[in-house]
């Protein structure tokens, strides 16, 4: 039988870690730790929540055919998925980073991006990489890569990268230089915009909560 309640979709790792304590203020506790457990469809201690541990970047995915009805994605992953059919009703302020261009130490930067050159970058973030050089006036070819992307400038793959830096000791262990900031990046809920009228007699009070434990 299908089931009834909310299905909430998140990745493991940091979103989990930063989501548990906005579930404790919705009063979801989750039945088995995902880091531990295979399961993938997770349990709470109310019969009317479930857990779904996606991949980071199919949370969006979940959430737009209704498989979830709600999820929790970095803002990274909602511009590249492009947000159609999802609200997005709170910042949760978790899994904060942000979105940087970063090239190797001594790269002349401010020469490779006058308007009209043309630049090699390596990124998983295509969208916002192309949109942040179309501003600039500068031609930009786009080499999509999965992770590791630090290495790519120090093996002659591109000029530079577009990535998610935090404390920026991945770039400085591999001499390379943060030279812009493109955003800062933060974890946002997002919720399926059918699931908000047929649910919203569940779904509320847990958007409700979420949005009153923020920080
Ligand atoms: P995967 O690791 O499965 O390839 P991913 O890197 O997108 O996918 P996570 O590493 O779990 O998944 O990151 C989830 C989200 O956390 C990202 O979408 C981003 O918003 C945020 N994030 C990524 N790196 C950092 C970081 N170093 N510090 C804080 N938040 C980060
Ligand atoms: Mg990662």
């Amino acid at each position: 039988m299908a089931f009834e309640g909310i299905t909430l979709a998140l990745s493991k790792g940091r979103i989990f870690e930063d989501t548990l304590p906005l579930l404790a203020a919705a009063g979801i506790a989750p039945i088995d730790d995902p880091e531990k457990s295979r399961k993938l469809i997770i349990d709470t201690n109310r019969p009317d929540v479930r857990l779904l541990i996606v991949r980071a970047s199919d949370t969006p995915t979940y959430v737009q055919y209704g498989a979830a009805d709600l999820g929790i994605a970095g803002k990274d992953v909602l511009i590249e998925h492009g947000g159609a059919g999802l609200y997005q009703p709170v910042d949760l302020q978790i899994a904060k980073c942000r979105m940087c261009v970063a090239v190797r130490e001594g790269f002349d930067y401010a020469a490779a991006v006058q308007p009209g050159a043309r630049i090699r970058v390596a990124t998983k973030y295509i969208q916002m990489a192309r949109d942040h050089f179309a501003q600039k006036g500068v031609h930009v070819d786009l080499i999509k890569l999965y992770g590791s992307m630090e290495l790519a400038p120090l093996v002659g793959l591109a000029d530079a990268i577009v990535d998610l830096v935090s404390s920026g000791g991945t770039l400085r262990a591999n001499h390379l230089v943060e030279v812009e900031e493109i955003m800062a990046i933060s974890s946002r809920l997002i919720v399926n915009q059918a699931s908000l009228k047929m649910k919203h007699a569940i779904l509320q009070p847990v958007i409700d909560a979420f949005a009153g434990a923020v920080k």
